[in-house]
């Protein structure tokens, strides 16, 4: 690996830093080495997090001058890598602001955060370090070499892609979903409810909120939930526009996410 922190230093957003690693990396092999990226990039040491409640931590300065990596024990290997590009994003980020005590800390909320409300600095930065996660970990130009090869889109086809990037199933749905050419979301049904749906962040529809924007995207329930009438507003819904009545007439064993895609038309 020949990229060196020195080259990301012009750019501070998610975005940015990925795309010059990959100018400087344009064969970072899949699964993405994130621990040997890291430690290429001036991170000393990935350690064990003994702080109970926590994901992830990062022990830095305000300069930056050094950087170690927690990450908490016994974690399976696609949250253990995720929350590395994570903390990686906080220790490249310059505006990154770590608590007095020179660290960041890191919850499972915060590695879930996918958003942030205008002034809120800390969910800012939190979804800046997802975002970097993930762009690192499943890099666009590296996902549409896979679309291209394969370009039916499919569950299995998702997750063997999550299998093969090392990533959870549920982040590589957020991906396919965004990188993706053909129009597609996943939703993910966990107890019977319908949980998150991701589909393309470039459809005007992504922008609206919770079941409102469910409903804005046309869907076929019967690749949903196996029945057969369309939806292509509220007032349509077969369950007077509830999205989680419809849900709840799914069974499933509890606790057990089920992913579905439907096609957007
Ligand atoms: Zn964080």
């Amino acid at each position: 690996m020949s990229v060196m922190r020195m080259d990301l230093a012009d750019t501070g957003s998610p975005e940015g830093l990925v795309s010059l690693v990959l100018k400087h990396e344009p064969n970072f092999r899949v699964p993405v080495p994130i621990e040997e990226l890291a430690l290429q990039l001036e991170i000393e040491e990935i350690a064990e997090l003994e702080t109970e409640g926590f994901e992830g931590g990062l022990i830095t300065d305000s300069n930056r001058s050094r950087g170690i990596i927690l990450v908490k024990r016994g974690v399976n290997q696609p949250r253990r890598r995720f929350t590395i590009g994570h903390e990686l994003g906080h220790f490249l980020i310059a505006n990154h602001v770590p608590d007095e005590d020179g660290r960041f800390l890191c919850s499972r909320q915060d590695l879930q955060t996918l958003s942030a409300k205008e002034g809120d600095r800390r969910a800012k930065m939190e979804f800046e370090a997802n975002r970097f996660s993930s762009l690192i970990l499943m890099p666009p130009p590296k996902l549409r070499e896979y679309f291209k090869r394969q370009p039916s889109p499919s569950i299995e086809h998702l997750f063997q892609l999550a299998d093969e990037f090392q990533v959870s199933k549920e982040a590589m749905a957020r991906a396919y979903a965004d990188y993706h050419p053909e129009s597609l979301a996943f939703i993910i049904v966990k107890d019977g409810k319908v949980g998150r749906i991701y589909h393309n962040r470039k459809r005007p529809s992504s922008q609206q909120a919770g079941t409102n924007r469910f409903h804005k995207v046309r869907y076929s329930t019967e690749e949903i939930f196996g029945s057969a009438h369309q939806v292509r507003s509220t007032k349509d819904c077969p369950t007077s526009g509830s999205m989680c009545r419809a849900g709840n007439a799914l069974r499933h064993s509890a606790n057990k996410s089920v992913f579905r895609r439907m096609a957007m038309r």
